[in-house]
């Protein structure tokens, strides 16, 4: 079986984080293998308490997991905190070389739907380098503005979001996901394309029955499957949306607010 990893934030509801990610991975048909970087007290109403993990555990997590797997594909979610980011950085620097087969996802998570933070501000720097070693970087429309300053409420100012993504932060490709704006979601895929930067709008249909908590967690875990399994990143992109509209429609659940998505092999 094909390995993910999956270096995240612990939700206990199961519906993000860590937990959402292994879901996915097990649907998709691949093994997931987790690391955790903060535990969170949260339900679907919103995040509680984040307690960052310890930057040396989480150093070790990874060591001692490398040097006995080695995954076909890393997906990394919420850091939490400064020395976090760093020793991530630090234990995954063999995958972090151009040269590299290991693909890697980033979803820069900044904040909950309920604006809590699940990365502190003087972090994002060191986000910012490790992006440019990942071969895809999934931000909503709010992180893609404060992570590279641009004003991403028009399409013109989103398109400029994603080739700073890709050609000035040095990521292979960037989703800027769009599902937080009013009428059908789309999102822009930018990728590297010899010296350019290629903008592609992949039109979506908006699902009711929200709000649905997680759904960034799992298109990027679903993405990173697809690239464990030898997907093409645009297939993989592809693919990774089709399965969240797919959860999307099913759920299997409900909180206090929001509900929670269904993951099958089918999808
Ligand atoms: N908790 C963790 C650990 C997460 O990684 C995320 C999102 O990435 C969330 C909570 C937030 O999920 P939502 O945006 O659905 O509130």
């Amino acid at each position: 079986m094909k390995i993910a990893l999956s270096i995240a934030g612990s939700d206990p509801t199961g519906g993000a984080g860590l937990q959402a990610d292994l879901q996915v991975f097990r649907a998709m048909g691949v093994h997931g293998a987790g690391v955790v970087t903060a535990i969170t007290v949260q339900d679907t109403a919103k995040v509680h308490q984040v307690l960052p993990a310890f930057p040396s555990v989480v150093l070790e997590q990874l060591r001692v997991l490398l040097r006995d797997l080695t995954p076909d594909a890393i997906k990394i979610g919420a850091l939490a905190s400064d020395d976090v980011v760093r020793n991530v950085q630090l234990a995954l620097a063999p995958f972090l070389s151009a040269s590299s087969a290991v693909p890697i996802v980033i979803d820069p998570v900044l904040a909950a739907s309920d604006g809590t933070v699940l990365l502190e501000r003087r972090a994002w720097g060191v986000l910012q380098s490790l992006i440019g070693s990942a071969a895809l970087v999934t931000p909503n429309l709010e992180e893609a503005a404060s992570l590279t300053e641009c004003d991403t409420s028009t399409e013109e100012g989103t398109q400029a979001a994603a080739s700073v993504l890709v050609s000035e932060f040095g990521a292979r490709a960037a989703l800027v996901k769009g599902g937080h704006r009013d009428g059908p979601p789309r999102d822009l895929l930018a990728v590297r394309d010899g010296g350019s930067v290629s903008l592609r709008w992949l039109e979506g249909e908006r699902v009711e029955g929200g709000p649905f908590h997680g759904t960034g967690c799992a298109l990027s875990s679903a993405i990173t499957a697809q690239l464990a399994l030898g997907a093409a990143l645009e297939d993989a992109v592809d693919r990774g949306r089709q399965f969240v509209a797919n959860a999307l429609r099913k759920t299997a659940g409900s909180g206090a607010r929001a509900r929670l998505l269904s993951y099958s092999c089918s999808d």
